[in-house]
């Protein structure tokens, strides 16, 4: 099997141009932070505060998480549910990132992710793909952009989605989260040694594209 590797931080394109690369080359794509998110709403659900690491971890043994890979690429199960359309919304984004700071969140998803990538040719995208999940993987990418080029990208997706956008807060939030994700002491969000650092703040989507499948392709 051969394992991409994609991390780096919130909305600096990993899903959308990972996504596209998968097709291009025939490999499944797995987007990770959904599977982190599908917790994170048992958790709102159940009224559990996510920054209570006992309280959630505690759920655990009631959650089922499960992926689906449809013509309309991965759908997230919760107990069986498709929660694929219901972990997007920014309250979920903030209650993902903290409850994938708790050790035992991660430990519950580690294999789930590693199976993934033991029956198929994957490009898997996260923050520790690299580092953590899958340290042999053939190729490691650090996908990355500036924290104001990933804002102004967010704002222009709203818009086109006929939402409402206030860059100063989403701008906000990213910060956020990338100070969360890269401080938090299991797994911090980083660079893996041996990852190629492609930073796209100046690349259009085709570019990234691109550039990624021409990565994976030199060394298949
Ligand atoms: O990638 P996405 O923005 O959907 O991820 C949501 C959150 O899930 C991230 O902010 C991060 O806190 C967490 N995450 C993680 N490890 C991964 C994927 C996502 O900690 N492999």
């Amino acid at each position: 099997m051969f394992a991409v590797a994609i991390d780096g931080p919130a909305g600096a394109g990993k899903s959308s141009v990972a996504k596209a690369a998968a097709q291009e080359l025939g490999f499944v794509y797995v987007d990770t932070g959904a599977i982190y998110r599908t917790i994170a709403l048992y958790v709102l659900r159940q009224g559990v505060d996510p920054h209570q690491a006992s309280a959630v971890e505690a759920l655990l043994p009631q959650v089922q998480v499960s992926l689906e890979y449809t013509q309309q690429g991965q759908k997230m199960l919760l107990n069986g549910e498709d929660v694929t359309a219901l972990i997007r919304t920014p309250e979920v984004s903030m209650a993902t990132s903290a409850c994938s700071a708790i050790p035992a969140v991660r430990a519950y998803l580690l294999q789930l992710q590693r199976d993934l990538a033991a029956e198929n040719n994957v490009l898997m995208d996260g923050r520790d793909i690299g580092t953590v999940v899958l340290p042999h993987a053939q190729l490691k990418v650090f996908l990355t952009a500036s924290p104001e080029e990933r804002a102004r990208r967010r704002v222009a997706q709203l818009e086109k989605a006929g939402q409402q956008a206030d860059y100063a807060s989403i701008l906000r939030d990213i910060q956020q989260r990338d100070y969360q994700d890269s401080h938090r002491e299991t797994a911090p969000l980083r660079p893996a040694e041996d990852a190629v650092l492609l930073d796209n703040s100046s690349y259009t989507f085709e570019e990234s594209v691109r550039r990624l499948v021409a990565l994976v392709r030199e060394r298949l």
